[in-house]
């Protein structure tokens, strides 16, 4: 309920009346609060990948830029793992896409249980993941890509065993974009598919030289 009282003055600027208005809002503000659930569930949907219910690439990118400005600002290390899903189009052909997309969702699952709460885990794309770790250094990104390998290949899978690859990357003083951070992921996680998947591989400064 909302209520407003304007005086009425004579010219003697005495009050001799009042215009008293009483407006019930119970509908208005019922009406503003599921809009903004509503808008809430929106920007929710925008930010959460359909399929496995985690972070999608926009909200990845997103929040590596928060990290990697953070980062450079602060002086502090930042890691990033990509992983990608062993052999899965040989998966898909042979059992359907119904049971690779069944694998993708388990996989995310493993993925956000060998975590701590809080690290970010998405679905960078296809049958990529990508795993930011602010404030970790190399050495330690590393342990965690290998404990993620290692839940992965070690879990209990239906149809056939499941493997994935790991890129590990963090950032450089000589880095002036997030895209480089993600770029040498990439180199890093290429290699661990050349060097014969399920491995984890960290960037190192050799791989400059292959991709110049
Ligand atoms: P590699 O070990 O080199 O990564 O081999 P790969 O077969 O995993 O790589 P490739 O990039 O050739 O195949 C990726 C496959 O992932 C092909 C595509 O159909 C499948 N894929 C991508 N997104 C989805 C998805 O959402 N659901 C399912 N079921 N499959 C997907
Ligand atoms: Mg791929
Ligand atoms: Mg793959």
């Amino acid at each position: 309920m909302i209520r407003s009282a304007f005086p009425i003055q004579n010219l003697q600027r005495e009050v001799v009346g009042a215009i008293v208005s009483v407006v019930d809002v119970t509908y208005r503000v019922e009406y503003e609060n599921q809009l903004k659930q509503l808008n809430q569930q929106l920007q929710n949907l925008a930010i959460t990948d359909g399929l496995t219910g985690l972070h999608n690439h926009r909200a990845f990118q997103d929040y590596l830029e928060e990290q990697f400005q953070t980062a450079m600002h602060k002086k502090q290390p930042l890691s990033l793992i990509l992983m990608d899903v062993d052999h899965f189009k040989q998966y898909n052909d042979t059992y359907g896409h119904q049971a690779g997309d069944e694998v993708l969702r388990r996989v995310a699952q493993i993925l956000k249980q060998s975590v701590r709460d809080g690290d970010f885990v998405a679905r960078y794309g296809g049958e990529e993941f990508a795993v930011v770790l602010p404030r970790t250094d190399a050495e330690n990104a590393v342990q965690v890509a290998e404990r993620l390998r290692e839940a992965i290949a070690s879990a209990e899978w239906t149809l056939r065993p499941i493997t994935g690859s790991f890129g590990v990357a963090s950032i450089r003083p000589d880095m002036e974009t997030r895209r480089e951070i993600i770029e040498s992921a990439d180199q890093a996680l290429y290699e661990a598919k050349r060097g014969g998947r399920n491995r984890v591989v960290a960037w190192d400064y050799r791989m400059l030289l292959k991709a110049a």
